[in-house]
C-alpha cells in the first residue's frame, strides 16, 4: 500500500471508498466510524493521522502502544485542545488491564470472564464505565481469538453483573482473502448474531455496534453493517 502517497491522499481515497460502499448499501457515512490503526507506524505518523482528522486511534499491544500513548495523550495537559480516543483492538492479557484502562476508552477484544472481571475491577477503581466489544470468532480459524458464536449469549448474561463495563457490540476479524467478497459471510454472520442476541436477551441497552473490516475488506464490512472499521495499512501506512 504505497506509503509513498501522503496521508491526505490515502485519506481521500479511503473516504471515497467508504462513501461508495455506504451508497451501495443505503447507509449514511456518519454511521461508519474509522479507527486509524497506528500499530505499524511511528509516533510522528500517528500524530499526523490525528491531525488529518482521525480522532479514533487503535493499537493492539500495550508494549508497543505505550510510548505512542504517552507522547500523544500522556502529557501534562498543556498539549491543549482535543485528545484522541484510543481503542484497544488486540488480544488483552489480564495482567495488562491495569495499564490500559483509563487510557484506552474502548476495548474491542473482550473474550473471557476473567478479563471482564479485571476490566470491571480496574474501571470501578477509576470510577469509569468501559465500553467493550465482545470478540467473536466467526470464521472458526484456530489462529483467531474470540468466543464461538454459540457462546456469546451466555457470556453476555454473565456480564450483566458488572457495573463498570458495558457491552456495546461485537467485533470480529475475517480471514485474509485475496478476493475480499469472500469475507461477506463472516461479516453478515456477525450482524445477524448481534440482531439475534438483541431479540433474545432483551438487553436494557441493546448491542448497537459492529467492529469489523480492515484494509483488505472494509468495503464488504460496511455493506454488511459495520459501525467501526479498523484501518491500518491502507490509511495510516506501514513503516519499517
Ligand atoms: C492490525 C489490525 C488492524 C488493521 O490492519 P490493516 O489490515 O493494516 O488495516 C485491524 N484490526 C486489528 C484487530 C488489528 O490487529
Amino acid at each position: 500500500m504505497s506509503s509513498s502517497n501522503t496521508m491526505s491522499e490515502r485519506a481521500s481515497d479511503v473516504e471515497a471508498r467508504i462513501a461508495a460502499a455506504c451508497a451501495r448499501s443505503g447507509r449514511d457515512t456518519n454511521q461508519v466510524n474509522v479507527i486509524a490503526v497506528t500499530k505499524y507506524v511511528s509516533i510522528a505518523t500517528a500524530e499526523e493521522a490525528f491531525r488529518a482528522g482521525y480522532r479514533h486511534l487503535g493499537e493492539n499491544r500495550w508494549q508497543d502502544a505505550q510510548a505512542k500513548w504517552q507522547a500523544i495523550s500522556g502529557g501534562d495537559g498543556t498539549n491543549g485542545g482535543e485528545q484522541p480516543v484510543w481503542h484497544f483492538i488486540g488480544s488483552l492479557q489480564t495482567n495488562k488491564v491495569k495499564d490500559v484502562i483509563g487510557k484506552f476508552t474502548y476495548i474491542h477484544s473482550l473474550d473471557r470472564q476473567s478479563l471482564a472481571k479485571e476490566i470491571d475491577k480496574q474501571a470501578s477503581r477509576l470510577g469509569i464505565v468501559v465500553p467493550c466489544f465482545i470478540q467473536v470468532n466467526i470464521s472458526g480459524e484456530d489462529s483467531k481469538h474470540g468466543l464461538g458464536p454459540e457462546q456469546v449469549s451466555a457470556f453476555l448474561q454473565e456480564l450483566s453483573s458488572f457495573t463498570s463495563l458495558r457491552p456495546v457490540g461485537l467485533m470480529t476479524m475475517a480471514p485474509y482473502e485475496a478476493e475480499p467478497e469472500e469475507t461477506r459471510p463472516v461479516f453478515r454472520a456477525l450482524r445477524e448474531l448481534r440482531d439475534k442476541l438483541n431479540e433474545e436477551l432483551k438487553l436494557q441497552q441493546p448491542l448497537t455496534e459492529l467492529s469489523m473490516g480492515m484494509s483488505n475488506d472494509f468495503e464488504v464490512a460496511i455493506e454488511e453493517g459495520a459501525t467501526w472499521i479498523r484501518l491500518g495499512t491502507i490509511l495510516v501506512g506501514k513503516e519499517g
